[in-house]
């Protein structure tokens, strides 16, 4: 009998962590628990403090009738930091247990540095905004970090998801014995993946592609609700689909990469080559929004290539919404239009009719909130929560 309550209580308390606050109802449909069990359960949590009652704020107001008090998990219990240690940029995120942010902060970091100076230059972004925020941080519970790159080696068995790549175990490692906590690992793409899935532009669906549109083009797949990381931890890589085989080497070691392609500094070399001085990728951005010809052209262009990519995903996948986020996506229907037309072109008019493709909510901070959603779940291989439709 203690052993059933037990279970039912950490089945709410798995919705609490990841969902966030939540009506009584909402928690009876998501945990399938008897009405009884569960206020019962509730009212044992809110006794022991460790989840608290709030009052129905308007924004949270959906539909008609009043508006009914949530349940979270009370924030001063816990803390998780979520890091994206980027290659240029590293972003940190403090957040509570109760899904609120408590600090959120980046920098830049020199492209060359190493593990040891990359996991240090988070440790002192991470400190900073403690002491700055006056942040607890004994009541740590876990880290979430997101690299660049192949985050995972080779994988230990058939159906295994990949050991951490040395680079990868190197800096988790520092921060892990700097912090005494649980640290999960994951490429920076999918955890930003996993952010759009779980708060973002995809919570509404059970399977969707992301993509991110930067220097680095990577992306992460959801599906049946659930990260996808691969036999060998490659998953959702769409940067390195070949789309010219006897194109240029690409450092993953094939030929003709995506990313080669469309990645923004081969876009202004692109313009460069007709005539056009392109300063940086936010330039580049915002003279596709004003509908420069030549600029405009080179952009579509791009775009048609990721969706004619992206339109071999949608055939297999069939995801109900494709999420552009990174740099590129800041260009808005001048990115989304011809991605769309190309996957409409390719791709079986039955799945594509009813596809949503659309800018990802989050921007430079999707990775770091992915791995707040990730420390949030710990397991990874846990599936995404089922969102309330109310
Ligand atoms: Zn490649």
């Amino acid at each position: 009998m203690q052993r059933v309550r037990l279970a039912h209580t950490e089945v709410l308390l798995a919705q609490l962590r990841s969902v966030g606050p939540l009506s009584r109802a909402e928690l009876i449909r998501l945990t399938g628990l008897s009405r009884t069990t569960l206020f019962d359960i509730i009212g044992d949590l809110i006794a022991r403090g460790v989840v608290v009652e709030r009052e129905p704020s308007l924004s949270g107001h959906r539909g008609r009738g009043r508006p009914s008090t949530t349940v979270s998990l009370n924030p001063s219990a816990g803390r998780i930091v979520g890091i994206d240690l980027g290659r240029a940029t590293i972003t940190v995120i403090v957040a509570t247990l109760g899904h609120d942010i408590l600090a959120r902060g980046s920098r830049p970091i020199t492209l060359t540095a190493g593990p040891a100076r990359r996991a240090n230059a988070a440790i002192k972004l991470i400190d900073d905004l403690v002491q700055e925020h006056d942040i607890d941080l004994r009541a740590l519970e876990a880290i979430g970090l997101g690299l660049p790159g192949l985050v995972f080696g080779r994988s230990r068995s058939a159906g295994g998801s990949g050991s951490p790549s040395v680079a990868a175990k190197q800096v988790s490692t520092r921060i892990q014995d700097r912090y005494g906590v649980a640290v999960v690992t994951d490429n920076n793409s999918r955890l930003a993946a996993l952010a759009e899935g779980t708060w973002g532009a995809t919570r509404d669906v059970r399977d969707a592609i992301y993509v991110r549109w930067s220097d680095g083009v990577g992306g992460g797949l959801i599906v049946d609700g659930r990260l996808a990381r691969g036999a060998h931890g490659a998953a959702g890589e769409i940067g390195h689909v070949s789309v010219e085989p006897d194109g240029d080497p690409c450092p993953c070691g094939g030929r003709g990469c995506l990313e080669l392609l469309i990645r923004p500094s081969a876009l202004i070399e692109q313009c460069a080559r007709r005539g056009v001085t392109v300063a940086d990728p936010a330039d580049l951005v915002a003279r596709a929004l004003a509908g420069e010809p030549i600029v405009s052209d080179v952009v579509r262009h791009a775009a048609t290539l990721l969706g004619r990519v992206l339109s071999g995903m949608v055939v297999q996948l069939d995801p109900g919404k494709v999420a552009i986020g990174g740099t590129l996506a800041h260009a808005g229907e001048a990115v989304l239009e011809p991605v769309r037309t190309a996957i409409g072109q390719l791709a079986i008019p039955g799945h594509t009719r009813r596809l949503d493709v659309v800018t990802a909510q989050f921007g430079d901070e999707g990775g770091a909130l992915g791995a707040v959603a990730a420390a949030l779940r710990l397991n990874m291989s846990e599936p995404l929560p089922t969102l309330p439709t109310a």
